[in-house]
């Protein structure tokens, strides 16, 4: 069944291009036209990430020391225009904000929701702090603009390197000494992954170096006995069947291979593994009500 007599193919071999070099920004009118074509889901991931970088902002770069406010949360309308007078966000002061600072108060929990200059005269920092944060935000736009040109050209969450790297971290499974990879990294890409949105290209170039590196410890490493765990075997297929992307899947070699392995197993041994499965998907038609669901 083990394949090693055939020499390891490069790692990179049969994958979709994916643009790992240049510049990817976008103007405001760009960055807002490709927004509106974003589902919800995809929405809500873009969000997610811009309040993640803005906090770590925050929490590096310690404004709100010692003061009486915490940065609790920002939140960005994305629709934000002037021109047409479409606002969704306000300051306290009753200015439209493309941009609301959350704070809370580290006394009496009270929140307060400010625009950038309401909320740099809250903290009394001076005009070049004001504009650190300014051009912080500018970053963060800077750094999901990555993900909106890409979709804007048609790249879709990279399927065939995740297909890869489950093999790998299957692999990973089986040595005696597993290679210890990144689990952020890997919950990061599984959301992108959820909602089919194409990945940072750090992240892309990152799993790529995870895959590397467990493919040599497993040309050297000492190997448990071959399909031995079930559990990741029923992860592996899990992750293969998620609603939102049935559509558009191809399953690589490995995968099939991995498939035929599977359906060797004992039938009591598979039959439990189906009917966790079956249970697993059932969840997630439910978490994912209101979108295609697999038929
Ligand atoms: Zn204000």
């Amino acid at each position: 069944m083990e394949q090693s007599k055939h020499r390891p193919k490069p790692i990179l071999e049969g994958l979709r291009p994916y643009p790992i070099e240049g510049r990817k920004t976008l103007t405001v009118k760009n960055r807002q036209e490709i927004y509106q074509r974003l589902t919800k889901p995809q929405r809500e991931l873009i969000e997610k990430h811009k309040k993640y970088k803005m906090g770590s902002f925050f929490l590096e770069k310690q404004y709100l020391k010692a003061e009486e406010w915490d940065f609790h949360t920002l939140n960005v309308d994305e629709n934000y225009n002037q021109k047409l007078k479409k606002y969704h966000l306000y300051c306290q002061c009753g200015k439209p904000v493309k941009y609301q600072f959350v704070l809370k108060s580290k006394t009496t929990n009270e929140k307060i929701h400010l625009g950038i200059t309401h909320f740099t005269d809250h903290l009394g920092v001076t005009p070049a702090v004001a504009s650190e944060i300014k051009k912080g935000l500018n970053q963060v736009d800077l750094a999901l603009d990555e993900i909106l040109w890409l979709k804007d050209r048609r790249y879709f969450f990279p399927q065939d390197l995740w297909q890869k790297y489950l093999i790998a971290l299957h692999k990973n499974e089986r040595l005696v000494h597993p290679v210890p990879v990144n689990l952020v990294l890997t919950q990061r890409v599984w959301a992108f992954f959820e909602v089919d949105m194409p990945i940072f290209v750090a992240d892309y170039l990152a799993i790529i170096q995870d895959i590397r590196a467990i493919d040599k410890a497993f040309q050297k490493g000492t190997k448990k006995q071959a399909i031995q765990n079930f559990e990741t075997f029923k992860n592996h297929f899990v992750q293969q069947l998620q609603p939102k992307s049935v559509a558009k899947k191809e399953y690589l070699p490995e995968t099939k291979t991995l498939f035929a392995q599977f359906m060797q197993l004992e039938e009591e041994k598979i039959a439990q593994v189906w009917l966790e499965l079956q249970q697993l998907m059932v969840q997630n038609q439910e978490k994912n009500k209101g979108g295609d669901s697999i038929a």
